[in-house]
């Protein structure tokens, strides 16, 4: 089935809004020293559908870093660039139970990261973009994001500056991954592109529409741009389902029945296959880094608009 009628999604959006915007629990991460003076109140919903219906409330428009969310974008490119088999032999498709900057999860895996959702396999999969050198890399990186996006996305530097002073645990990861032979080339350049991608500047609405590509086969439903494959849109969010909120990823699918990707500024984008994409913004997280507000506007419209997969009536 589809989306019920524009109104009714409109109506809806607006009720998770207003539902959710007195919760105050949760904190803003403060371990990029920048994200710890966001405005811990903004509040942004919005919803695309596979037909172009946007909704739009509250902070929708405000840019904040899109920071792991990314991943789940760029995994989808490199399976896009090197086919289902090669990236699996690389980068594997389990949750690890462990947080998102885990050092164990990798050495518990003999070297071999667990998934693309944690950063460990994140950087590995950076480090399978295209490109000659990191400055190539980035630019397909911020293109292929952008195409998503269907609007040009820019670096916040601010965020990248900040991140890029205080990321030596991301530079011990892309060393190990070196070790263990998952990562070619220069590891601290490598570390820097997934820096920048992190610190690529979104709002809720970019979001939504970068999850509604992934929900609509890969063709942007406002460009009508084809990104990536089908083939490519299953693989991403299969994975995604059992990965995007790290160790809560079980929760949030028991719960909420969608695949869905988070990233500690706040952003987190549910993706709903043949129907489009919820996305929230609010900067106060819970203890796995996962958006409070979003995770609770996200699992009131999945209710709403029944979107749960798992769902037969
Ligand atoms: N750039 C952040 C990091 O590598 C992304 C983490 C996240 O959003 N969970 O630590």
């Amino acid at each position: 089935g589809t989306l019920p009628g524009w109104d009714s999604v409109e109506d809806h959006v607006r009720e998770a809004h207003r539902r959710y915007a007195g919760n105050t629990d949760g904190a803003v991460a403060d371990y990029i020293p920048v994200l710890a003076e966001v405005d811990p109140e903004l509040f942004g919903l919005a919803v695309i559908q596979v037909d172009g219906g946007l909704h739009d409330a509250g902070d929708a428009q405000h840019p904040f870093s899109i920071q792991s969310i990314s991943k789940m974008f760029v995994y989808a490119l490199a399976i896009q660039e090197h086919g289902h088999e090669r990236v699996r032999e690389i980068v594997g498709v389990n949750n690890t139970g462990l947080a998102f900057n885990s050092l164990m999860a990798l050495e518990l895996n003999g070297g071999h990261p667990m998934n693309p959702m944690v950063n460990a396999g994140a950087i590995a999969t950076t480090g399978l973009m295209p490109g000659a050198t990191a400055v190539e890399q980035w630019e397909r990186v911020r293109e292929g994001l952008s195409a998503f996006a269907g609007r040009h996305l820019s670096l916040d530097g601010v965020v990248y500056a900040s991140e890029a002073e205080t990321n030596e645990r991301n530079r011990a990861m892309g060393w190990l991954l070196r070790s263990y032979g998952r990562l070619d080339g220069d590891p601290d350049e490598v570390v820097d592109v997934y820096t920048r991608q992190c610190a690529l500047s979104v709002t809720a609405h970019d979001l939504a529409v970068m999850g509604a590509t992934l929900a609509d086969g890969g063709v942007n439903p406002i460009t009508g741009e084809r990104v990536v494959s089908a083939e490519v849109c299953r693989d991403t969010l299969a994975v995604t389902a059992s990965t995007g909120l790290y160790e809560a990823s079980g929760e949030w699918l028991f719960e909420i029945g969608l695949p869905a990707k988070s990233g500690v500024a706040g952003g987190i984008v549910a993706v709903a296959p043949g129907k489009g994409a919820v996305a929230g913004f609010s900067p106060r997280l819970d203890g796995a880094g996962n958006s409070i507000r979003s995770q609770l506007a996200i699992g009131h419209l999945s209710r709403a608009l029944g979107l749960n997969l798992f769902a037969s009536a």
